[in-house]
């Protein structure tokens, strides 16, 4: 006769991960394994079920079974926020759309933590100017696109293939992936500071609409955007100038195109969205660099 207890370490130790996912119809199977197994553990044994110790009431294994069944339920959401995030981004990829996570409320308070959404089309300068705000405001500087290609290129990433393509296309990556990625890198910053407090320049994002609701519902509302308004010849002689170094795989002609198109389609939406919010600090990004930051400057002093 097998012990509740043994008979509890040995489903444990027999019930794998993928297991714990769903059966072939797609629906959860941990409890089903559970109890399958725990009948041919009894099938092997000969026994045809528990049998109460004589001198022990058959109710002490009520408490076995529910420490079971808490965990399962535990892990089994564990792994399904996981699992969720890879099914969005592929379901995403295939009909360009994505239902988007459940989360009511902002990670982190506007009190504490300042975002300012800087935005302008490829190549207006953003990034350049962010590496001057850093430098002079003590901004935490996150550039999505810098996340996408370090997501990209992480061993073992689940999403590094599905990036590499959105990215070549110019296209939006499905937003779970970016959002997320924001987020932890914001966690991550967060936690090295004692009071929690932080100044972050978020660069290249929101570039949709979704992507904007999603990220001010779920982590943290923003103060305002700095949109870099620039021609697109003069953005275009920039990127290609930048490809002849950068080693990116979107800085060549026909990739450029297809990133104007979508800004033009999908990004500029967004600002004039802020803008009509009047949260548009708009700077004009057809100078050279010094003059663009002092115009920056001039216009951000009084927000931040
Ligand atoms: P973004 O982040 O908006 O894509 P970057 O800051 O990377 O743009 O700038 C694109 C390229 O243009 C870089 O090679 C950068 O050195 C150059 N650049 C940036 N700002 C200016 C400017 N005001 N005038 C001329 N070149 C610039
Ligand atoms: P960037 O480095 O800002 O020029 O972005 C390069 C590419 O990364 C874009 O063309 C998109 O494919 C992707 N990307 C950057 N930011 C975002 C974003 N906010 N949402 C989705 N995709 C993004």
């Amino acid at each position: 006769m097998i012990q509740p207890r043994l008979l509890t370490r040995r489903l444990f130790q027999q019930a794998s991960p993928l297991q714990s996912l769903s059966n072939h119809a797609g629906r959860p199977i941990r409890t089903s394994i559970l109890r399958s197994q725990a009948r041919r553990s009894y099938a092997a044994s000969g026994e045809k079920g528990p049998r109460p110790i004589p001198g022990q009431s058959p109710f002490k294994i009520w408490p076995f079974l529910a420490i079971i069944l808490a965990g399962s339920g535990s892990y089994m959401l564990l792994v399904k926020s996981r699992t969720d995030m890879a099914a969005a981004a592929q379901a995403s990829k295939s009909s360009g759309q994505i239902a988007a996570p459940k989360k009511d409320t902002p990670t982190f308070s506007s009190d504490k933590v300042t975002v300012v959404f800087v935005l302008g089309g490829p190549g207006a300068g953003k990034g350049t100017q962010c590496a001057n705000l850093v430098r002079d405001y003590n901004f935490t500087h996150l550039s999505a696109g810098d996340l996408l290609r370090a997501e990209q290129d992480r061993p073992g990433s689940e999403f590094g293939q599905l990036i590499k393509d959105y990215i070549k296309d110019g296209a939006i990556v499905p937003m779970e992936v970016t959002v997320q990625l924001l987020e932890n890198a914001m966690t991550e910053t967060l936690s090295k500071t004692k009071d929690g407090k932080g100044r972050f320049l978020i660069d290249g994002f929101p570039r949709k609409l979704d992507q904007a609701v999603k990220f001010e519902e779920s982590v943290c509302k923003a103060k305002f955007v700095l949109f870099y308004d620039c021609p697109e010849d003069v953005m275009e002689k920039r990127l290609l100038k930048r490809g002849e170094t950068s080693g990116r795989t979107d800085d060549n002609a026909e990739s450029i195109k297809k990133r104007f198109k979508t800004f033009v389609e999908t990004s500029m939406p967004v600002v004039d969205t802020y803008d009509k919010e009047g949260k548009v600090v708009k700077v004009v990004a057809n100078k050279s660099p010094e003059d663009v930051y002092a115009e920056t400057k001039k216009k951000i002093e009084g927000r931040i």
